[in-house]
């Protein structure tokens, strides 16, 4: 869908009045290019003498052929594609001031889509209540310096829990290259030891089964996609209504197609039946079927309320029930379940109370849902997409459509693939350590937290 004001304001005279009048002027973001190296350009690399990940974070960004710099002081013209501080060895809030330390002479040197990461301690793991604080520190350190940083540059916090030092690889390459081009201001936890390594970084999916809910457009089609060209098989679903497109999509990739209604009576027992016949199981489940029926509270008929519950909860609980019972699973070890929640379920939205109570379950049923899958090694988070670009957000009124691209720290809304990445991220096998979370692909959002 386009985005008329970015266009207008990159250059030129648009982009000359915009200066002059303070207007936003959204940076064209850096996304993937399939065969570009994993890290675009040099990565600076500091921490205390006493962090427990900056030794192994260096050997694999080294192994992956990023140019990485340790002890480098900076130097005037020299423009690094990513700071990354290692702060696990910050105990106390007295030794904060060694973000500033490494970052303030840095800072306005990052590459423009440059990166910002902070490694920590998740709280709960720390052993004292200064630490805690200290570490609890670094999140409001992160996300204010992802407000402030300009041209498409993101800033993320890491938390590494004591042990999973090695489990980090599939975070730190999707945090630390363009595929993270529309998140910022995230925390992410890896915790556990099942990260790994898959047999290619390339084609991590290669040999799995995905299934995707509404992949006939929008962001499901890309999602679909992003995974195929990962490596997976993928099982496009659709409802009947969309069997034309889904048909296209499906060949397009090389999957298969699958017409179910989500919210029908057998819809657990038909995808389960399906899945085992064509594939022998499912290895990945991305739930993104969704839709809206926006109205006011007041005004909202029990039918919008129902149908949106419907098709954006209580069918994810009932397919999931289904492919993760216990007695007959359908889903294989180490599989990996990712749902397509929305920024509304966080911070809420006018017209939406029906839409947001969808989303904010879908938060609900991921955190609680992990531990119970974790003994088969089967992950289960979600996203939360803010404002993407597609047939969905192209019908929200024209005032509040310009307010949802620009009031994020990208100035911009967001593309289907900066979801469907993040999805891929998730599915990975090397994504073990990963379990429960939340990330938000919102350009860091004003909206929530
Ligand atoms: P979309 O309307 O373009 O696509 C949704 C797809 O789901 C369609 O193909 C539709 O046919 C399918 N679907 C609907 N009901 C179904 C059912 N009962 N069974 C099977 N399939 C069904 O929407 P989109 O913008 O691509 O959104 C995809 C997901 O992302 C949704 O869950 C949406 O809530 C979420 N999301 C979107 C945005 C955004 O800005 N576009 C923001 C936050 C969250």
């Amino acid at each position: 869908m386009a985005d008329r004001y970015q266009k207008l304001t990159s250059g030129g005279a648009g982009g000359f009045l915009a200066k002059r009048l303070g207007l936003p002027q959204p940076e064209p973001l850096r996304r993937h290019l399939p065969g570009a190296p994993a890290f675009p350009g040099p990565i600076v690399l500091g921490g205390q003498p006493s962090g427990r990940v900056q030794k192994s974070l260096h050997s694999q960004l080294a192994a992956a052929g990023a140019e990485v710099e340790t002890g480098t002081e900076p130097r005037d013209g020299h423009r690094p594609d990513a700071l990354v501080f290692d702060a696990t060895g910050i105990r106390d809030s007295d030794q904060l001031h060694a973000l500033h330390t490494f970052f303030h002479p840095r800072v306005r040197s990052l590459a423009a889509s440059g990166r910002l990461l902070v490694i920590g301690t998740p709280p709960e793991h720390t052993t004292t209540a200064r630490e805690a604080a200290a570490q609890r520190a670094l999140e409001g350190f992160v996300r204010s310096a992802g407000k402030e940083l300009k041209r498409g540059a993101t800033a993320q916090l890491l938390l590494v829990a004591p042990g999973s030092e090695e489990a980090i690889e599939s975070t730190t390459r999707f945090v630390l290259s363009p595929r993270s081009a529309y998140v910022s201001g995230q925390v992410l936890v890896v915790d556990g030891d099942r990260g790994g390594v898959p047999q290619s970084w390339d084609l991590p999916l290669e040999g799995k089964t995905a299934v995707v809910t509404g992949a006939s457009r929008g962001i499901g089609e890309v999602i679909a996609a992003t995974l195929a060209r990962d490596g997976a098989h993928v099982v496009c679903l659709d409802i009947a209504a969309q069997s034309e497109q889904l048909r296209a999509v499906a060949e397009r990739i090389g999957g298969s197609a699958l017409e179910l209604d989500v919210t029908a009576e057998d819809a657990p027992q038909a995808l389960a039946r399906e899945l085992r016949e064509r594939r022998g199981g499912a290895d990945i489940v991305v739930h993104n079927a969704g839709i809206t029926r926006d109205k006011t509270l007041g005004r909202m008929s029990r039918d919008r309320w129902d149908s949106v519950l419907a098709v954006n909860l209580s069918s994810v609980e009932r397919l999931n029930d289904r492919l993760l019972d216990e007695k007959d699973p359908v889903v294989a070890e180490g599989g990996r379940i990712v749902c397509v929640s929305s920024i509304s379920g966080i911070a809420g939205n006018v017209g939406q109370t029906n839409y947001a109570a969808s989303k904010a379950g879908l938060i609900g049923h991921v955190r609680s849902l992990a531990p119970y899958t974790a003994g088969r090694g089967v992950t289960v988070n979600a996203v939360a997409p803010g404002f993407i670009e597609t047939q969905m957000t192209a019908q929200v009124p024209l005032f509040i459509r310009e307010a949802g691209r620009r009031l994020n720290s990208m100035k911009q809304g967001g593309q289907p693939v900066d979801v469907a990445e993040a999805v891929a991220y998730f599915a990975s096998p090397a994504s073990g350590a990963v379990t429960g979370q939340v990330l938000r692909v919102c350009g860091q959002g004003l909206l929530g937290a």
